[in-house]
């Protein structure tokens, strides 16, 4: 059995939603005390409330964007003030609009490395102080197989993005560890959230008829992978990427999955 995580101080970005929500509740869920951050002030709000209701833990907002330096600091500063500290930061926020190479733009590829990999740097940057007072820090990223592991037509920019989180993580691992922080990701593969449904219903079925475990993720499946990688007993894994997809990568062929 683990040791308890409840009263542990956790920030997930982009927690209001999808898998950020999904992280929120689990941790929630075992009793710690979590800061969610989005842009979004009305769902942000209805979130927290949301998950407070739900137990034992508690859940505040704080509205930011992790493209802008001084809305990660103020998110800091907000959690050591309100929760009295950070002992885990969920670096989450992510987008994925689609781009086919032959119409990519400049401007796109800017626009996903400020939020997927500028967004990550900033919110450890930030957090850092705090978590190095807590003792047991954990840094848990939200990366994805496309990039790291696997190819999809219209996100070449996504997917570098997402291999560039690993990148930063495996260095920040070995820069962090004397401070006692760990520096972990999870890779979900496709994730029932509220951004994949605007993919549409073709994608999601043609999804999961590409799974072999047949459907697609939740967003709870990435929140206790997430969860792992926070507990004490985790306290000697660092710098791992940890691929939750219901087997989505394995299949060699179309004809492996039967
Ligand atoms: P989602 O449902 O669209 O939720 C995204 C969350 O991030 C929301 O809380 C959103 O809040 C916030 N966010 C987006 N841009 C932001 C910004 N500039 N500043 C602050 N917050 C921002 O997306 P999701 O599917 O849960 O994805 C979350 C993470 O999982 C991303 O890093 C994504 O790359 C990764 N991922 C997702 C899947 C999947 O299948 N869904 C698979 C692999 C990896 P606001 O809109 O209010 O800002």
């Amino acid at each position: 059995m683990y040791a308890s995580l409840a009263g542990r101080r956790v920030v997930v970005t982009g927690g209001t939603k999808g898998i950020g929500l999904g992280i929120a509740g689990v941790f929630v869920s075992v009793g710690a005390h979590v800061l969610i951050t989005g842009r979004d002030v009305e769902v942000g709000t209805a979130a927290a409330k949301a998950l407070t209701e739900q137990g034992p833990g508690t859940a505040v907002f704080v509205a930011a964007d992790v493209r802008d330096a001084a809305d990660h600091e103020r998110v800091a500063t907000t959690a050591v003030d309100t929760l009295g500290g950070i002992d885990v930061l969920c670096a989450n926020a992510g987008m994925f609009p689609s781009a086919p190479l032959a119409e990519m733009t400049p401007e796109q590829m800017d626009d996903m490395y400020a939020v997927n990999v500028r967004g990550t740097m900033l919110a450890v940057t930030a957090c850092l102080p705090a978590l190095t007072a807590s003792g047991r820090g954990r840094v848990i990223l939200t990366s994805s197989i496309t990039g790291p592991i696997t190819g999809l037509p219209g996100w070449a920019h996504y997917g570098a993005s997402k291999a560039a989180q690993l990148g930063f993580m495996r260095t920040a691992a070995i820069e962090l560890a004397p401070a006692g922080i760990t520096v972990n990701a999870v890779l979900p593969g496709n994730i029932l959230t509220e951004g994949l449904v605007d993919l549409g219903e073709e994608y999601l079925a043609t999804m999961a008829a590409s799974i072999p475990a047949r459907r697609l993720g939740t967003p709870a499946d990435i929140g206790w992978a997430a969860l792992f990688f926070a507990t004490d007993e985790a306290a000697y894994v660092t710098g791992q990427a940890l691929v939750v997809d219901g087997g989505q990568v394995l299949p060699e062929s179309l004809e492996a999955l039967g």
